[in-house]
């Protein structure tokens, strides 16, 4: 260990002195002054040295400031002490000196300099200053030794000189092995997941001359062949002179930290329930594959992918099961893509499919084939068998500038067309399927404000009595007059008001307006007019739905036997005991049933008999030409044999010719309906109509 001497001596004897304890091993720190009173100020104004050395000459002992420099040194903390060297005959001399505090008097006339360094060093380490630094030596140490942070010393050429506990179980380097060893070899860093070597940070420290770090990601290697994560701090160690001495490598284990930090970036980026990735990390990858696909005159395609009536299975075999069906159709997508695809889970029972590096549509294609296939298998949960479909809509990348957001809006939007189409399969995004979207848009938005805006109104096609020729009562149809898209057909957007629950609101709108007409038309004189009035199955669905038709009913004054509603099948797939609960309330007031569009749903018998129905309406594709076809006057036929033997009234709709018409008078049809007889009328054309009417049949 350096000792810092403080010589105060004549130029003459300086040399001399310092020449000699030059010539030991041990090392000095050496500062000189010339005389007492300069030592005296630069003891009051820098550090304080360890040791005082006051070489005496004659011309020396009578220096008046000898009593103020060692009382100085006697009064720092800890006490410097202060030798006296000089000639042997000086010895007595210096007597004074001694009572006034120095230390001890050498003589430096022996030939032998280790004697004197030796007494230096005697001194030094007898001294309380040697205890002070000793301590806070082995206090350091020991802190070394407690800490958690592994901790090397090299020297500086990078061989080990110190090496901790915490490092030496961290390396599982045993500090006899390591101590002079290669930093590099006790503590070998790599990049998590990277072969290779990266430079060890004490070799950049050491080159570098300044403190540096690992890389994010590091990796020890452990003696045993294991390997943790760590972060490192390093530090050259540079001396006074500007020599590079060595280095310190601070390190440890950040294993949980970063097994945390995966963990929660796992969860951050993956669905719970599937385990796939979410909307996140495939936007992230997906943007990925695009970029190449780019770069590599590939294509990318987007599945968006919607199991069909998944809420009916979750309503009838519970969410459990449902979860674990999303959970096995989430495995079939897997089984169905490369492992450069992403499969993953967008919510509910939504999931995405990006195929990466495609080389044509058919690849695309054939995978949308291979998942509808796929996930068509039966699916065994909890002792069931659950059969589903599936409806996809892709979005194929060759349309240039594309970006990610459109793509999945392509396939949404694409899906969607699947929908449309009777579900159970896909559809590839076009543009002209686009435009359609483009155009359900605008209606959509029409659509939140054409009753605020007094847009809608209603139309009424009488019902005509094929007996009588009598007009039985009239069909309010919806007609919708958007002051941008101009007559917007039901066709177009009664779907999308479906799609939106919109209808909810102009199915009320139109029961009111039904009503109320109604009564104006009494009014008028034309006595009670019957109507009946479309009803969609999401407005079924309200438990107040048929306390709102009563309300309107008293509202108007009406006989309830004047409305009749018109329902599809499609209100049975939903919730089927509930809607026949609240159809039967209706029915017991007195309103009358009629099931529309007989033929082109499930059309099965067996709804019939369970329903309060009182009327049948067989749908214009089976009128359409029915005297030039067998097959439809057979179906036709049966329909209206079964009608009959369930006490139903039957109509016939869209009746446009004659022979269509004495088709139906022949067969027993009790009623119909149809641009034969009349179009729909708007309500101020009623009377004239029905006196017209009135006049023929007559
Ligand atoms: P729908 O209930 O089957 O109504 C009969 C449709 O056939 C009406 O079309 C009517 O104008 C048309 N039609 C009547 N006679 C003939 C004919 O001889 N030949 C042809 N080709 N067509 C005929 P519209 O008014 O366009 O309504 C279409 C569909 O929109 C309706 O079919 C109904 O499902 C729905 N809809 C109309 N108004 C409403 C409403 O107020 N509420 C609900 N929920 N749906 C409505
Ligand atoms: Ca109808
Ligand atoms: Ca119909």
């Amino acid at each position: 260990m350096d000792v810092n001497l403080m010589v105060v001596a004549t130029k003459a004897r300086a040399f001399g002195f310092i020449k000699h304890i030059g010539s030991t091993s041990k090392v000095f720190a050496v500062s000189h002054f010339t005389g007492v009173s300069s030592a005296l100020a630069a003891l009051k104004g820098q550090g304080a040295p360890d040791v005082i050395v006051l070489v005496l000459t004659r011309g020396v002992l009578k220096t008046a400031e000898i009593p103020d420099l060692l009382s100085v040194a006697a009064a720092n903390i800890p006490p410097i002490p202060v030798v006296l060297v000089g000639a042997e005959s000086l010895r007595a001399k210096a007597k004074v000196a001694i009572q006034q505090g120095a230390h001890i008097y050498l003589s430096d006339e022996d030939s032998d300099p280790h004697v004197l360094v030796q007494a230096l060093q005697d001194v030094w380490t007898g001294s309380e200053g040697y205890r002070v630094r000793d301590s806070a030596l082995s206090r350091a140490r020991i802190t070394l030794d407690s800490i958690s942070d592994g901790v090397i010393g090299t020297d500086g050429a990078g061989k080990v000189e110190y090496i901790n506990p915490a490092a030496e179980k961290l390396t599982g380097w045993p500090k006899e092995l390591a101590q002079g060893k290669p930093v590099s070899d006790v503590m070998k860093v790599k990049l998590d997941g990277a072969f290779g070597d990266i430079p060890h940070p004490v070799e950049l420290a050491l080159s570098k001359r300044a403190p540096t770090g690992l890389s994010a990601g590091a990796v020890l290697l452990r003696r045993n062949g294991g390997a943790i994560d760590i972060e490192d701090s390093t530090a050259p160690m540079i001396d006074e002179k500007g020599a590079v001495t060595g280095a310190v490598i601070v390190f440890h284990d950040v294993s949980m930290e970063r097994a945390m930090k995966a963990k929660m970036t796992y969860l951050a980026e993956h669905d719970q329930l599937t385990h796939l990735p979410n909307r996140l990390l495939f936007r992230d990858r997906a943007a990925q594959s695009l970029r190449s696909a780019v770069r590599n005159h590939s294509n990318v395609a987007i599945i968006f992918l919607d199991l069909d009536n998944f809420k009916g299975i979750n309503d009838s075999f519970g969410h459990s099961l449902g979860d674990k069906l999303l959970v096995s159709v989430a495995a079939r997508l897997s089984g169905c893509v490369r492992e450069e695809d992403t499969v993953s889970r967008q919510g509910g029972d939504e999931f995405l499919v990006l195929l990466a590096g495609l080389k044509s549509r058919e690849a695309a294609e054939k995978v949308a084939k291979k998942i509808i296939s796929s996930c068509s298998e039966p699916h065994f949960i909890d002792d069931q068998e659950i059969h589903i479909t599936i409806s996809m809509g892709v979005g194929f990348s060759p349309q240039e500038h594309v970006d990610i957001d459109s793509l999945i809006a392509q396939a949404d939007t694409a899906m969607y067309r699947t929908k449309q189409n009777g579900r159970n399969g896909y559809t590839f995004f076009s543009n002209e399927i686009g435009a359609q979207a483009q155009e359900r848009q605008r209606i959509e938005e029409g659509l939140r404000q054409c009753i605020d805006l007094d847009e809608v109104r209603l139309v009424y096609q009488p019902k005509i009595d094929l007996s009588s020729g009598a007009v039985v009562g009239v069909e309010a149809l919806m007609r919708w007059t958007n002051h941008v898209l101009g007559e917007v057909a039901p066709n177009s957007f009664i779907p999308v008001a479906e799609a939106t629950r919109l209808v909810v609101a102009l199915g009320r709108w139109a029961i009111k307006e039904a009503c109320t007409q109604i009564g104006q038309w009494r009014s008028l004189g034309l006595g009670e007019i019957k109507i009946a009035v479309n009803v969609s199955a999401l407005e079924l669905e309200d438990d107040a739905y048929a306390d709102y038709v009563f309300t309107v009913l008293s509202d108007c004054k009406l006989d309830p036997g004047l409305l009749q509603l018109e329902v599809t099948e499609t209100v049975f797939i939903k919730d089927f005991s509930k809607c026949l609960m609240r159809l039967e309330v209706l029915k017991k007031a007195g309103v009358s049933l009629a099931l529309d569009d007989f033929g082109t749903g499930y059309s099965s018998f067996s709804y019939l008999t369970s329903m309060p129905f009182d009327f049948l309406k067989i749908d214009r594709s089976f009128v359409h030409d029915i005297e030039l076809d067998g097959g439809k006057v057979a179906v036709v036929g049966a329909m209206l044999s079964m009608a009959k033997s369930l006490g139903l009234t039957v109509i016939a709709e869209g009746i446009e010719t004659s022979a269509e018409a004495e088709f139906f008078i022949n067969g027993g049809c009790d009623q119909a309906q149809g641009f034969f007889f009349s179009k729909p009328l708007e309500a101020m054309d009623m009377p004239c109509f029905l006196s017209q009417q009135r006049l023929t049949t007559g």
